[in-house]
């Protein structure tokens, strides 16, 4: 039922009241004036959370410096319902950021009052930690996670035989969006008795937060009764779906930890059963993880190079370097040009392989700046290399997430400018990849490329997306046959065959062949029996830094003089 202001309490005769509890209570009360947009809570709010004062104007904006940002949206939505009169009752699970920023989960709830003519004018009401001091849960009466961390801490260090078992439902949010916060606390507290129901001696179960439960077997369970004490949670709630006439469907996921197989403190159980819930979601939901150290450290560590990445990539390229690899004429040996590679190093000077920096590039979409940087950088050297020898080429990759999700043509129209150089001094390596050039994306900047008179160059043919009926639309400049297909094409008739046959077709259609991978000088004898037209491998060069490229192969003229007929070096 709807509470009305009965006694003309005034804001300030509630911040009183506010004040005088706060010596006596563990707990935040506070009182928020809707309408004047202003807000009071207990001052000892102000030594646990990352607020400076203890009241404040522009309330709903002010919230966003103390709330986890991820949960700003979920609090918006709140704040709506509440001023639109929506609801009367405010019950939310969500964090706050304590004074370090590191977030705490806490349960607020409140009652909204409404003026004679039926307006919210105030919310009051009271905020708790729920981890921290809370013992048992009041939605599902089990115990709650400052439990579970006192029980496993007796044991640190050498954790009894069994398992930790954590249990979450999956788009818990939509059930609660959907059917209200009190079907939402339904499902919790049947979803609990369920869990409760199941219980062997030697197991306990736990609320964590939200949706979440851990289930802890310290009597000698092991991997398999983990996976079994899923599955027969999962078919309780597919009769409780049942029972209640599909009111809801819903399904669970779980992550598992075995105890022998983790350095069992309290924070691990809870870091690596995150974790294994974690992938258990993103590996479609529905289903269970059993946590893997090797996972778990790989994880940890793309992490930790993604951060580095950003790092550089918003402290000028530090790390970043643009190696170069010649690629030669295959009839006269000559040095046409270069392929630029992107390479990274650590700030320890570990270097990381392109293939495992790259992808995450793309991923978190730093291929974008990155990709830039080297397109200036290859082609500004281009223009000077071109002093020594005049018709240098440098090629660049491109990668799918910069032609889909960036201006990159007028990137390189613009850098071609900007560095004196001729379109065609510039090859564009893009991978067909069977969907990328449908896309219009692909396609404009494709034709882009070839208007403008750049090379276009269709690279690692032979990887398994090579369509050879493309080859006649997409008409490139020349394809680059991978380097895995030229080591298969050395070993195996089959392959070696259909090189040849590739080679010839490409000819057929005008188009000249770069083969790439020839690391020594009897690969390349069989190879110029196949009469390809630029040759690129570790026999005439790997891939080097600017300064020793440009020693090697731009000012010397003896850079070839070991490979038998590539004495003639006329390009210079
Ligand atoms: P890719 O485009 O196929 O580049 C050729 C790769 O083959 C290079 O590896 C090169 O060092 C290697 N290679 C060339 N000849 C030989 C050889 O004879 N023997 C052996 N064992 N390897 C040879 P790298 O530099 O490790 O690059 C790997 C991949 O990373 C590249 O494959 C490319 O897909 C990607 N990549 C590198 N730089 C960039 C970049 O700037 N942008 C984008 N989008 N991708 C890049
Ligand atoms: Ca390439
Ligand atoms: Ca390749």
């Amino acid at each position: 039922m709807d509470e009305f202001l009965k006694h003309e309490l005034t804001m300030e005769q509630m911040e009183y009241v506010v004040q005088l509890f706060n010596p006596s209570m563990d707990d935040y009360l506070y009182v928020y004036d809707l309408k004047e947009d202003y807000y009071r809570i207990s001052s000892h709010a102000t030594e646990r959370f990352f607020m400076k004062t203890d009241h404040f104007y522009n309330a709903e904006r002010e919230h966003e410096k103390f709330v986890y940002q991820g949960d700003m949206p979920l609090l918006a939505e709140e704040f709506a319902r509440i001023k639109s009169g929506t609801i009367v009752f405010h019950n939310l699970h969500y964090r706050w950021l304590d004074k370090e920023g590191k977030p705490v989960w806490i349960n607020c709830r409140g009652k909204v009052l409404k003026d004679k003519t039926g307006e919210p004018v105030f919310l009051i009401g009271c905020i708790n930690e729920i981890g921290k001091r809370q013992k048992a849960d009041n939605v599902t009466g089990l115990l709650g996670e400052s439990s579970l961390s006192a029980y496993v801490r007796q044991y640190e260090g050498k954790l009894p035989k069994g398992f930790f078992l954590r249990i979450g439902v999956d788009d818990f949010k939509d059930i609660n969006g959907g059917l209200g916060m009190e079907y939402g606390d339904f499902v919790l507290k049947w979803l609990a008795d369920c869990i409760s129901e199941a219980i062997e001696p030697g197991q306990k179960a736990y609320r964590l937060f939200s949706d979440e439960f851990m289930v802890l077997d310290f009597g000698s369970g092991n991997r398999d009764t983990a996976i079994r004490f899923y599955k027969n949670i999962r078919k309780k709630i597919d009769r409780f779906i049942e029972e209640n006439g599909y009111k809801t469907v819903f399904t669970i996921s779980g992550g598992i930890l075995v105890n022998e197989e983790i350095e069992g403190t309290y924070e691990n159980v809870m870091m690596f059963s995150e974790y294994a819930l974690g992938e258990a979601k993103m590996n479609g939901k529905n289903r269970c993880c059993v946590f893997d150290v090797e996972h778990y450290k790989a994880f940890l560590w793309k992490k930790d190079l993604t951060t580095k990445l950003h790092h550089a990539v918003n402290h000028g390229f530090e790390g970043f370097e643009v190696y170069f690899q010649p690629i030669v004429d295959a009839k006269t040996y000559c040095l046409k040009g270069a392929e630029a590679l992107m390479r990274f190093s650590m700030p320890t000077g570990e270097r990381i392989s392109p293939a495992e920096f790259i992808p995450l590039l793309e991923e978190t979409g730093l291929i974008i700046p990155a990709g830039k940087w080297l397109l200036n950088h290859a082609l500004s050297l281009c223009g000077k290399w071109q002093k020594y020898i005049p018709d240098f080429r440098v090629n660049v990759n491109l990668s799918y997430v910069q032609v889909m999700k960036s201006q990159v043509l007028k990137e390189i129209m613009n850098a071609i400018r900007e560095y004196g150089l001729s379109p065609e001094s510039v090859g564009i390596e893009l991978t067909e990849s069977g969907y990328l050039d449908s896309s219009p994306h692909f396609k404009k900047l494709w034709e882009g490329l070839k208007n403008n008179g750049v090379q276009v160059i269709l690279d690692d043919f032979g990887t398994g997306y090579s369509n050879l009926h493309c080859l006649g639309d997409l008409e490139p400049t020349y394809i680059k046959i991978d380097r895995s297909f030229t080591a298969k094409a050395l070993n195996n008739d089959y392959e070696h065959n259909l090189m040849v046959q590739i080679i010839e077709m490409g000819h057929s259609l005008d188009l000249e062949i770069c083969v790439e991978g020839i690391e020594t000088k009897e690969e390349l004898s069989v190879m110029e029996q196949f009469g390809p037209d630029y040759i690129q491998g570790y026999l005439f060069g790997k891939p080097h830094g600017e300064q020793d490229f440009e020693q090697k192969f731009i000012l010397s003229s003896s850079a070839f003089s070991d490979i038998p007929g590539a004495s003639v070096q006329t390009a210079f």
